[in-house]
This record gives C-alpha cells, sequence and structure tokens, in this order.
C-alpha cells in the first residue's frame, strides 16, 4: 500500500486536478492529483508537479522549431573587421 504523498509511477501527463479533502488543506503547498492511468491519489508540490510538466513537455517540442541550420564557424564572427588604429 503506498502513501498518497508518494507519486505513481505513470507519466506526469496522467495527472490531473481534483478536489482536496478538508484535513489536505493543512497542507497549502500540496495539491491533489490523481492519476487517470493507475487511478492513483496523490498530494504532491504543485511547484514540482508544474516545473515536471514543464521539462516534460519542452522534450522534442524544440526540436521541430529549431530546425539546425548549417552554420559556418568562419563566418559572422566579425574578423577580419578591425577598425583602424592610428591614421
Ligand atoms: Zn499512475
Amino acid at each position: 500500500m503506498s502513501s498518497i504523498f508518494s507519486a505513481c509511477n505513470c507519466s506526469i501527463h496522467h495527472l490531473g486536478r481534483v478536489h482536496r479533502s478538508t484535513w489536505m488543506r493543512a497542507f497549502p503547498w500540496l495539491r491533489l492529483y490523481q492519476c487517470s492511468n493507475c487511478r492513483k491519489l496523490q498530494l504532491l508540490p504543485q511547484k514540482e508537479v508544474d516545473r515536471a510538466k514543464v521539462e516534460y513537455g519542452s522534450r522534442g517540442a524544440y526540436r521541430d522549431r529549431l530546425a539546425p541550420r548549417s552554420v559556418d564557424p568562419n563566418k559572422g564572427l566579425g574578423i577580419g573587421e578591425r577598425p583602424k588604429v592610428g591614421g
């Protein structure tokens, strides 16, 4: 039997917000989530869940947007454009 304070091992995308019971208001930084996969109720810090969702969601999404352009490291560095000194 697992504690309500521990998260299940499913993807974080399965977590949905659920209304807390009265006693749970003793932990204002915790939010009650239910996993839609295993139906486990879990009290988790909202900050942790939000951060995990952002990290999870950013994976792959950026890969499509940041299409790798071929970058020539010798170009665009301003080499050879030194201002003339003395004259
Ligand atoms: Zn689960």
